[in-house]
């Protein structure tokens, strides 16, 4: 069957539905895994193919028709292979390969027809744009949705290439269709359920911060001060290692703060009145430690809420936190570079093997 003409809300619903599906609630995606998920898709590396077949990386781009990556089909066993290339330097642009060709495979192009490969040569010019398009269409909503950007208000194209990890290409160009779209009247709606997962994400957005000292990225509202070194400048755009990803600390209850487990004696019995462990009687609320004085002289804190487990400084007034100054979390230089030990270990016992 010919087809000349691409099926935008088709490819965009798809993506709508992926999102869904994969109960996305950050980005970027984690592609890899999502294709993985799928029992009929089979992956492989250029350079994996290369080493298989004993043949150069450009014998291999040649093969598949593609610098980037190819969706083929085996319609006998009903199976799909996504080969692609990994020897590029843009980790972005390998990224949207694979959901364009998760695209093709999700919009079913391939069995429109009986081609068992999409790639160029095999297709006529027109028939090959018009899926080209929509799985193109697809990797844009699936991997930096337009109702996300515009219901976060994120004009601004290094923020989207941050935010969403696609490249400077695919961010220039969502924020000209959005444009575009605005220009005809067409607003973007985001379905109530993708809205609730991305709750979290949408936070990142509208109080991302991060920090010059330390690098940590994190999004607490009305911060001031990084919270986990306790420094007050800030990058403008650049995101870097998000804070509770690469210093998780202590786990707090998000509504009273109190540690689901006692730091010290482990006891899990913490949802009980006051804010000292009943065992061992360690303070399990992480706050601020900045103290001021009332009329009467006596001591009260200047900022009050419960703070998250893993803050080392108050992210309102940059002083210590209690779990900072009561040794329950060590400084975060410390913390580094007990991580830069773990990590190069298990790199150490990865090679000996
Ligand atoms: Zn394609
Ligand atoms: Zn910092
Ligand atoms: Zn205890
Ligand atoms: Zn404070």
């Amino acid at each position: 069957m010919m087809r000349t003409k691409p099926n935008y809300d088709k490819a965009k619903n798809a993506a709508l539905k992926a999102l869904k599906k994969h109960n996305i609630q950050d980005f970027p995606i984690n592609i890899l895994e999502i294709l993985d998920s799928y029992k009929d898709i089979k992956i492989i590396k250029y350079s994996e193919m290369a080493r298989k077949r004993n043949c150069t990386l450009e014998e291999i781009i040649e093969i598949n028709s593609s610098e980037d990556g190819v969706i083929h089909y085996s319609g006998d066993r009903d199976k799909y292979l996504i080969a692609y290339n990994d020897v590029i330097e843009h980790q972005e642009r390998v990224y949207w390969t694979l959901a364009h060709e998760f695209g093709h495979y999700l919009l079913g192009h391939h069995k429109e027809s009986d081609r068992t490969s999409l790639a160029r040569n095999e297709m006529t010019e027109e028939e090959y744009d018009a899926r080209e398009v929509e799985a193109n269409f697809f990797a844009r909503f699936f991997l930096s949705p337009p109702p996300v950007i515009a219901m976060a208000n994120l004009n601004d194209y290094q923020k989207i290439m941050d935010f969403f990890g696609v490249s400077y290409t695919a961010a220039k160009n969502t924020l000209n269709y959005i444009e575009r779209s605005y220009k005809k009247g067409f607003r973007f709606f985001l379905p109530n359920d993708l809205f609730n997962n991305l709750k979290v994400f949408f936070n990142k957005v509208s109080y991302g911060k991060t920090c010059l000292k330390c690098g940590v990225f994190s999004y607490l509202k009305d911060s001031k001060f990084c919270p986990n070194c306790g420094s007050h400048e800030f990058h403008n755009f650049f995101k870097g290692a998000d804070f509770n990803m690469y210093y998780p600390g202590i786990i707090t209850n998000k509504e009273n703060g109190k540690a689901l487990e006692c730091p010290v004696c482990r006891n899990q019995e913490t949802e009980i009145e006051g804010e000292y462990c009943c065992q061992c009687g360690t303070h399990i609320v992480n706050r601020c430690t900045n103290l001021a004085k009332d009329w009467n002289g006596d001591f009260y804190h200047t900022c009050i809420t419960p703070l998250p487990g893993n803050c080392r400084h108050c992210p309102q007034c940059g002083q210590p936190t209690t779990f900072l100054q009561n040794g329950l979390l060590k400084q975060w230089t410390v913390e580094r570079e007990i991580e830069k030990q773990h990590q190069q270990n298990q790199l150490f016992l990865a090679s000996s093997h």
